[in-house]
């Protein structure tokens, strides 16, 4: 007998293989499977059994064993990812690859860390480093000791050094256990569910217990309470002896959420986080499969968690972009997850207050049930929202130009009353660009080309697409006399304005500086400690975090997304602001948001002004039908790479001239090759081509014929293929 073995490699496709007659009967779709590849052993699991021989003579190879230490795939994980291949145009292996979790990763038992200790005397010496350290931690609260030395130039001695002046504490962190409650699982009081909120229970369970495919989109304003609707469908689903999956944006962010699950639902759950040590993951892994653990939680990647009878699966905060892979095999788990629930014959929740219009888009077509939640659960209604138009005359305050004075004197009420502010920037660092006052030429990253933005935690000049880091030099390098002047803002300029405005007010900082992991639920639970006043942040302060006192939400500069060149701009804007005004006024004191901006009469602005989804969808959807964008027509991004940028226009255009015949057949249109946004990446240049078609068919006829363009192109040239892009970048 043969059979087909996917193996988590990038190779185009699976493998054949006979099977001894012995072996025969342990083998079933998803089993894994030991087989000689090359000189070497490999681990793969089965794919397809009993097919015909391959073409041409060749010669199969004996698979080796069928191990029965360790499960297989259940099958309809194993037929998902095969799927999923199949549609984003990947290699199975890859798919597989993504699919598996990386039990190969050493994770550290103990991480070393470095505290913040309260300040009794703030005087003494210290080098520079150690004042960066103090400031950093200051903000964060705790760092990993190989990311305090790494971010802020520091040796271990001068941190030991600190240690012995009290003026910081040494320590010691465990790896996450993906089952131990944590002390921040709050044992909340459970409370009764709203008609709103029945009205939705009430649906999903009717479609659980049907054990048939349907989906819902569960559309609920911030503090609606969705978190409760998902709560009790999953406990329900358990009792009904099923599984439950939870995908939620960025694990890190949600402590919170998970501790809900854990504090209801007790020891069924299991956490798919990358923070989780190796043996514990060893052990959740084989607990999804032996069936003991029954719920699981986790960001993207969880979509693929091992659990059998799955009966719902819920995607919180549907429209997050972070559910897109944006590297390697580019999944979205949104839409993963639906395909899982179909063939798992599972109910699928898809939870937003901003649904993505792909989303709502499948409502108002029919293919998923629209479920709302127009009011908030909590004792107040959504919280007021201004508008602080910065172009008015004297709107701005005098010393921190930035900020206006309207913003300024309601932090000052705020820190007054003893309530809790979040600023919200989505720029991390403390300037974006650092340009020659003489001959205007801006510090450059040598292998992007863009901007270095200015990180004062580093005091180095810092690339956010490739990470190369350097420090700031004393005078411009290319008129070799111009001073440097650090232009534009970031999260760390505007710390520094709270702490100049307001030097007694406790300030935090949340954005991908502060080390991720245990380092952000640390910042994420001194704001539920109230230890701090005023935190300061980039999207990630957006999530569902739900802090009762916080009781005002500044947007820095509401318009800063709309400049990118993207046709979902405004969607997203339109999300980041309604998500962050979702954080004011949770508690049982009003919230208020203050939105500045210079484009005050933007749609987008102004429909999150007036929290008014419907109508940004109304103003949204001409423009995407008018130009044929999702969700009225399908996208392919495909991208070249090369570092020879002649010969990638030359390959570009002679894919394009391939691809020609078969667009007008399809009625598709290909917009390039043209230089990507970013037109050059760690040393690459790159040029895309963006298929634009009415359906999903053409775009796969598309994709398929581009891939098979790739396999032939020289081998200087690499060529990416993103089916429904979500960054044009
Ligand atoms: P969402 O996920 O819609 O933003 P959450 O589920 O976080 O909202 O709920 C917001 C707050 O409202 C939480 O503190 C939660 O405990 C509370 N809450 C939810 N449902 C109810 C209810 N029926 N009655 C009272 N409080 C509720
Ligand atoms: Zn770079």
């Amino acid at each position: 007998m043969r059979i087909e073995v996917v193996l988590p490699l990038a190779l185009p496709g699976t493998l054949t293989y006979s099977v001894p007659p012995e072996l025969v009967p342990r083998l079933r779709l998803g089993a894994r499977v030991v087989v000689p590849l090359a000189t070497r052993r490999a681990t793969g699991y089965v794919a397809a059994i009993d097919v015909p021989p391959p073409h041409g003579e060749v010669a199969l190879r004996d698979i080796l064993a069928v191990p029965e230490d360790v499960a297989g795939l259940p099958e309809d994980l194993l037929r998902l990812i095969l799927e999923a291949a199949r549609y984003y145009c990947a290699p199975p292996g890859e798919a597989l690859r993504a699919a598996l979790p990386r039990f190969a990763e050493k994770t550290a038992r103990r991480v070393p860390v470095v505290r913040a200790v309260p300040a009794r005397n703030p005087e003494g010496r210290l080098g520079p480093g150690q004042k960066r350290l103090l400031a950093a931690l200051a903000e964060v609260g705790e760092l990993a000791l190989d990311e305090a030395r790494r971010a802020h130039g520091i040796s271990t001695a001068s941190i030991r050094a600190l240690a012995a002046k009290g003026r910081v504490e040494l320590g010691e962190r465990d790896p996450v256990d993906p089952f131990a409650p944590s002390a921040a699982d709050p044992a909340e009081p459970v409370p009764e569910p709203n008609p709103h909120q029945q009205r939705a229970i009430t649906a999903v369970l009717a479609a659980v217990r049907s054990g048939r495919y349907h989906g819902f989109l569960l559309h609920g304003v911030t503090a609606s309470g969705k978190t409760e609707v998902y709560l009790r469908c999953a406990a329900e689903t358990i009792a009904l002896g099923r599984s439950c999956l939870v995908l939620v944006p960025e694990i890190a962010l949600t402590p919170q959420l998970v501790g809900r699950f854990r504090a209801r639902l007790g020891g069924a759950v299991a956490l798919v986080h990358s923070a989780v040590g190796e043996a514990e993951r060893r052990r959740a892994w084989s607990a999804m499969l032996a069936g003991r653990v029954r719920v699981a939680v986790g960001a993207r990647s969880a979509l693929f968690a091992p659990l059998s009878g799955l009966g719902l699966v819920v995607v919180d905060e549907e429209h997050d972009p972070s559910y897109k892979q944006s590297d390697r095999f580019r999944y979205h788990a949104r839409d993963l997850a639906m395909l899982r629930a179909h063939h798992a014959g599972a109910t699928v929740v898809l939870g937003s207050a901003t649904p993505s219009l792909e989303s709502w888009s499948n409502a108002h077509d029919g293919k998923l049930e629209l479920l709302r939640l127009p009011e908030r659960a909590t004792p107040l209604p959504l919280p007021a929202v201004r508008v602080c138009d910065l172009r008015r005359h004297g709107a701005r305050h005098p010393r921190h130009p930035f900020l206006s004075r309207e913003l300024v004197e309601e932090l000052a009420g705020t820190l007054a009353r003893r309530e809790q502010s979040i600023l919200f920037l989505n720029r991390r660092g403390f300037a974006p660009t650092a340009i020659c006052t003489s001959c205007g030429t801006f510090v450059a990253c040598p292998s992007c080309g863009v901007a270095l933005a200015y990180h004062r935690a580093r005091d180095a000049l810092l690339c956010h697409y490739c990470n190369f880091q350097r420090p700031v030099p004393a005078h411009c390098e290319s008129c070799r006399e111009g001073e440097l002047d650090l232009r534009g803002l970031g999260t760390e300029r505007i710390v520094d304005a709270v702490n100049d405005l307001f030097p007694s007010a406790r300030v935090g900082r949340l954005d991908s500086d502060v080390a991720a992991g245990p380092s952000v639920e640390r910042v994420l639970d001194r704001l539920r400690r109230r230890e701090i006043d005023v935190l300061v942040g980039t999207q990630m302060v957006t999530k569902g975090h739900d802090f009762p006192a916080v009781t005002l939400v500044g947007v820095v500069r509401a318009d800063m997304g709309l400049q990118v060149v993207d046709f979902r701009a405004a969607e997203r804007t339109f999300q980041l602001l309604t998500q962050v005004a979702g954080r004011a006024g949770r508690g049982s004191t009003p919230g208020l948001v203050l939105l500045q901006t210079f484009l005050p009469d933007h749609y987008a602005v102004a429909a999150a002004a007036r929290q008014d989804y419907d109508g940004f969808v109304r103003q949204e959807l001409p423009f995407r039908r008018e130009l044929g964008y999702p969700p009225f027509g399908r996208l392919a991004l495909l991208r070249g790479e090369s570092r020879d940028a002649d010969a990638l226009d030359a390959a570009m255009d002679s894919l394009a001239r391939t691809l020609a015949p078969l667009a007008a057949a399809a009625h598709a249109s290909l917009l390039g090759p043209s230089p990507a946004p970013l037109a050059r990446l760690r040393g690459f240049h790159r040029r895309h081509l963006l298929v634009k078609a009415p359906t999903r068919k053409a775009i796969r006829t598309l994709a398929v014929r581009a891939a098979a363009w790739a396999t032939r192109a020289a081998r200087h040239i690499r060529l990416v293929i993103d089916i429904d892009p979500l960054h044009l970048a």
